[in-house]
């Protein structure tokens, strides 16, 4: 995709963290951003605080119910004609040995993360086919590439969303629609504050496990997938996850 000047977009989680920066980026470049959140009061902080030539629209959407992603889809088209950009990108995640995880738990990270990502997918890519092309990002994880003890719930679900954007890349040119998933390290955003192991807090069970001392700025990240949706780059993984090998194991539940 060459420019995002005029282009439209949903940004699935867009109320917080890498969503947050997502929708920032795509005003900035002059798109026309649905900012959809659960936290519809979050979505709204989020588009009225944007600044550029192009509009962020908040929106409440619950990802895990299908039929929200497509009234947002046609929301978009009703009011553009197109969609052109659908980044998947709400994600939850829990810390913990896997044996105290309840099913509850396993059933809401699989409803947000894969789930939600289905139900986007579902709602856009047929309309990206019939219009001629369109770009679907999804946003997985490092977690989603290699192993990560301890949060064994979320290593599954970003497991599917790496494993269903390759397998919809390799459909999706054929249509004009390209496909990017973005796999970061920890990334400076509240969802690094949820949860606690033992004597770690989230955030430094997260930097700990990297070995790295900062997380990665959200918006130095939104740039850089915008960068990939425009040179249409299957992966988004940071230079320096190169150079990290998450340690299995070395946080043990017992220290
Ligand atoms: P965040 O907690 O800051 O933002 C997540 C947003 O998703 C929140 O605004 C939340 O309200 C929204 N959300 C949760 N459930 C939802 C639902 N059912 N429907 C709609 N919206 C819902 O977290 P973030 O770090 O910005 O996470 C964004 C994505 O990036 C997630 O998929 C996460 O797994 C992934 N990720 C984050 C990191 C990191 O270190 N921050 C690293 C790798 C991947």
């Amino acid at each position: 995709m060459s420019t995002l000047a005029g282009r439209t977009a949903i940004v699935t989680g867009g109320g917080s963290g890498i969503g947050a920066a997502l929708t920032r980026a795509l005003v900035r470049e002059g798109a026309h951003v649905l900012c959809a959140d659960l936290d519809l009061a979050a979505a709204e902080s989020v588009a009225a605080g944007v600044s550029g030539p192009g509009t962020a629209t908040p929106r409440q959407v619950d990802v895990t119910s299908a039929q929200d992603l497509v009234d947002a889809v046609d929301a978009v088209v009703a009011e553009h004609g197109r969609l052109d950009l659908m980044f998947n990108n709400a994600g939850i995640t829990f810390l913990g040995n896997t044996e105290d995880l309840t099913l509850e738990q396993w059933n809401a990270i699989i409803d947000v993360n894969v789930r939600g990502v289905v139900h986007g997918v579902h709602a856009a890519y047929p309309r990206m086919i019939a219009q001629g092309g369109g770009h679907v990002v999804n946003t997985a994880s490092m977690g989603g590439l290699m192993a990560a003890g301890l949060m064994t719930s979320y290593v599954t679900t970003k497991h599917a969303v790496v494993g269903l954007s390759l397998a919809l890349r390799t459909e999706a040119a054929a249509h004009g629609v390209g496909v990017t998933v973005v796999c970061p390290a920890a990334v400076d955003t509240p969802i690094l504050d949820k949860g606690e192991i033992g004597r770690f807090k989230g955030r430094d069970f997260y930097l700990e496990g990297q070995g790295v001392k900062h997380p990665v700025d959200p918006d130095v990240l939104a740039r850089r997938v915008l960068a990939a949706v425009a040179d249409d780059e299957a992966y988004v993984v940071e230079p320096r996850q190169a150079r990290i090998a998450w340690r299995v194991g070395r946080l043990s539940p017992t220290f």
